[in-house]
């Protein structure tokens, strides 16, 4: 699915170098290259704070404990997504409230967010799915009539800009209160560990949640608030720096490948490739199809048969998975999950496809699914 080592080769001598420096130094928790690497990721996402952290999970459970959410407040987010992000809200014991998403952009359905409000509701967390934005002007509108928190989890968008309705654009992940990252090795921005972070604009919260993160205290031994240990260490960091200047390349890689794909799947009417909204750009964490002839897990089999990888993101909704599970959701209201379960596929992408891997996992699938 992902080449992260031909990517590494490339950039291998300023990666060995880096990462022999730290050795060197020996400052491995909080040295020189995180708090150079907070500096250079505020800047290229534009938001005045960067609260480096252990992992995406850990960055979404900060996130939620910096805004005070407590045990009962409702926290709305979409039930096609990775499970970290219901995870959490159950985790800190507030009530998940799952609604269903669009089915051309597998984002946040707005009008299941609107009806799934109630006089407890706290927090929308909307997803930027596969590298697009979910439609935040709708989302933020939502927030600001109801007063409740909107934090995105920008795990697979980094490096997408928002555009909103009067030209304007900002980064994905800094429209919200607060937003959220992962540094997971085959995430657009990934590490060779693990790695997280928290953007916000607000000065107040910022400090609240660099606290949070280093066990709840704000002076050296004395612990205000209850905290997490969730640190980002200096090796990954090192490692950060030389990948954030290879963003923007990385993510036009990741256009180009596939606009290829959806090129050659255009003309066949048993494939629907992915759609982009106008108020977003897609940076293409996955590359998503919906095989709409009842034949997706045949072509999964065929493409494995082949030595292509593929996957399947993600095979059950959250509102059906053992440990989210709740009687109070009705199936009726998740008709889009549900169908796309059946339908999705995700065909490698990466920055270091080239034509001859693209064309022969193109001839592969379009000689298994006929028109
Ligand atoms: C990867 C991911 C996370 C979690 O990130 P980790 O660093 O693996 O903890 C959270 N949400 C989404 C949508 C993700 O894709």
């Amino acid at each position: 699915m992902v080449d992260l080592q031909s990517q590494y080769i490339k950039i291998k001598d300023q990666v060995d170098k880096n990462i022999i420096a730290v050795l060197e130094s020996s400052a491995y928790i909080n040295g020189p290259e995180v708090q150079q690497f907070q500096k250079e990721l505020e800047n290229y996402l534009g938001v005045k704070h960067v609260i480096p952290c252990a992992n995406g999970t850990d960055a979404l459970q900060i996130a939620m404990m910096g805004l005070n959410l407590k045990p009962g407040d409702e926290v709305i987010t979409a039930d096609f997504t990775f499970a970290a992000t219901v995870e959490v809200i159950a985790l800190l014991q507030l009530t998940p409230v799952l609604v269903d998403v669009k089915k051309d952009t597998f984002n946040m359905d707005i009008e299941a967010l609107k009806k799934a409000i109630t006089t407890k509701t706290k927090a929308i967390v909307p997803v930027h799915l596969f590298g697009q934005c979910a439609n935040m002007e709708a989302v933020l509108k939502v927030a600001k009539k109801h007063n409740l928190y909107v934090i995105e989890d920008n795990a697979q968008a980094i490096g997408a800009d928002y555009i909103f309705s009067d030209g304007t654009k900002k980064k994905a992940g800094t429209i919200g209160i607060v937003g959220t990252t992962s540094f997971f090795p085959s995430k657009n921005l990934g590490c060779y560990g693990d790695g997280g972070a928290i953007f916000t604009n607000d000065d107040e919260l910022a400090h609240t949640l660099r606290g949070i993160v280093n066990h709840g205290m704000y002076k050296r031994y004395y612990h205000d608030v209850v905290g997490v240990n969730s640190r980002l260490d200096s090796i990954q960091a090192a490692i950060l720096r030389i990948k954030l200047r290879e963003l923007d390349n990385y993510c036009n890689t990741r256009q180009k490948a596939a606009a290829y794909y959806s090129t050659a799947f255009s003309t066949n009417k048993n494939i629907i490739t992915p759609a982009t909204s106008l108020f977003t750009t897609h940076v293409f964490h996955q590359y998503t199809l919906q095989i709409t002839n009842g034949k997706r897990n045949e072509l999964h089999q065929h493409l494995l048969d082949n030595g292509i990888p593929n996957a399947i993101y993600y095979p059950v909704p959250l509102h059906s998975q053992k440990a989210y599970v709740d009687d109070r959701y009705n199936e009726a209201d998740f008709k889009v999950t549900n169908e796309l379960i059946d339908t999705v596929i995700s065909l490698p992408m990466h920055t270091e496809l080239d034509k001859e891997q693209q064309d022969f996992i193109i001839n592969t699938i379009l000689n298994f699914v006929t028109n």
